[in-house]
């Protein structure tokens, strides 16, 4: 794993975001985890272990395939795909839920608990915690259990216990809510494991450091497939892991272009979209400051996605660094248009991509258009969309269960 140059400082601080905004009961809790971590990233016996894992459980290195068909569909520049669907669970949360469960076992914890949106870092967790034996609660808010029902009955089948959380707008953002009351009174014997790059320091630097095996990847595989990096790179940002991972290694690589891209939702009306980038400003939300949909009066506001994993008001303090340095452009897409991101893909492909990366493959079709055909755009493919097809025939008045009737 490498080491971070120069952010977060001690304090937690992306520049001047990120930080530690928590009640004093937790702060023992992140001390020993970021300590944990100092000491596992010096340690070769946990880089083994883990890497281990990654290949023989996770399946890694993922393939940079040459989506030719899609391409050409385009008519400009050439489009590659880090395929994170065909990870073990069909995401990038795996490579985020093993360290972290490793993390655990070090600090002698021996319960886990986690939030989930799409359902993808529930299940994610609840496969690392069955790996490993660890009991494992999901939190997950009701609406969120409706969209994503086949994630919830995977979950369960793995031996984890999901919470429905009733609370607020009864999505990722109250789910995170409730698991972090939970940890409050069982932190003694319980470790969060948190899915994105948000929350209080040490959260959104682990998160990103274990996800960086994706850009590390993708790096290697540039050079030897077409002998140099690539030209842009785009990835979705919910909470912003699979797109902090992706592009923290190539953060020092000035001439390689970094998209962002949002939940664009509806339209750009407040409660319509979940781009906090876009359209937010800097507060307070889940134990750090970063960009955040607020009102006038600071209040976090509803937001809408048509994907669960992008449904949350906040993002990560590293991306809204990186907004503020300029080093990356943050776009966002409209559900209208992910749904047809999904389609191409899925026709000239063969690839149902989730929602949540369907939003990534449509903007990194615009930009190839644009691009002529020597240049090269990597999307990152942060998971499969084997999970969405129902909520995709529900939107479409279709029904999903029959196919053509064959
Ligand atoms: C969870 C998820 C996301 C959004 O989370 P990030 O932390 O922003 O990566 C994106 N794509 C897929 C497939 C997901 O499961």
């Amino acid at each position: 794993m490498q080491d971070s140059p120069t952010v977060p400082n001690a304090a937690g601080r992306f520049g001047d975001f990120g930080g530690r905004y928590v009640p004093e009961t937790l702060n023992p809790a992140l001390d020993q985890l970021a300590n944990e971590y100092a000491q596992a990233r010096e340690d070769l016996g946990f880089h083994d272990h883990l890497n281990d894992l990654l290949q023989h459980y996770v399946g890694r290195p993922s393939p940079l395939y040459h989506a030719k068909r899609l391409s050409a569909e385009c008519g400009g520049a050439q489009i590659f795909l880090k395929r994170e669907d065909l990870n073990h669970t069909g995401a990038h949360k795996i490579n985020n839920t093993l360290g972290q469960a490793l993390l655990t076992q070090r600090m002698g914890k021996t319960r886990v608990i986690a939030e989930t949106g799409a359902g993808q870092h529930g299940v994610a967790t609840a496969t690392a915690c069955a790996h490993f034996g660890l009991p494992c609660v999901v939190y997950m808010g009701e609406e969120d259990i409706r969209r994503q029902a086949p994630n919830v009955y995977s979950m369960k089948l793995l031996g984890a216990e999901v919470r429905s959380v009733t609370s607020g707008s009864r999505t990722l953002r109250d789910a995170i809510n409730e698991a972090m009351r939970d940890w409050m009174a069982s932190v003694k014997d319980t470790h969060y494991i948190l899915g994105s790059v948000v929350g209080p320091h040490p959260f959104p630097m682990i998160v990103r450091d274990f996800q960086s095996v994706i850009g590390r990847e993708t790096i290697e595989q540039s050079n030897r497939q077409f002998q140099a990096l690539p030209d842009v790179v785009v990835a979705c940002v919910g909470g912003g892991s699979n797109a902090a991972g992706m592009f923290y290694p190539f953060i020092e690589s000035s001439d390689v272009e970094l998209i962002g891209v949002e939940a664009g939702g509806r339209s750009d009306q407040s409660g319509d979209h979940a781009s906090p980038l876009t359209y937010g400003k800097p507060g307070v939300l889940h134990g750090s400051y970063s960009y955040v949909m607020q009102d006038e009066d600071g209040q976090t506001c509803d937001v809408h996605s048509i994907s669960a994993g992008l449904d949350y008001p906040g993002v990560g303090p590293e991306h809204s660094y990186w907004k503020a340095t300029e080093r990356v452009r943050y776009d966002c897409c409209r559900d209208q248009d992910a749904l047809q991101g999904f389609d191409a893909l899925a026709k000239t492909e063969g690839i149902l991509a989730a929602i949540e990366t369907s939003h990534a493959v449509w903007v990194a079709m615009q930009i190839a258009k644009e691009r002529p055909k020597e240049q090269r755009v990597v999307v990152c493919l942060s998971g499969r969309g084997d999970k969405d097809t129902a909520e995709i025939a529900r939107l479409r008045g279709e029904d999903g269960s029959s196919g053509n009737g064959t």
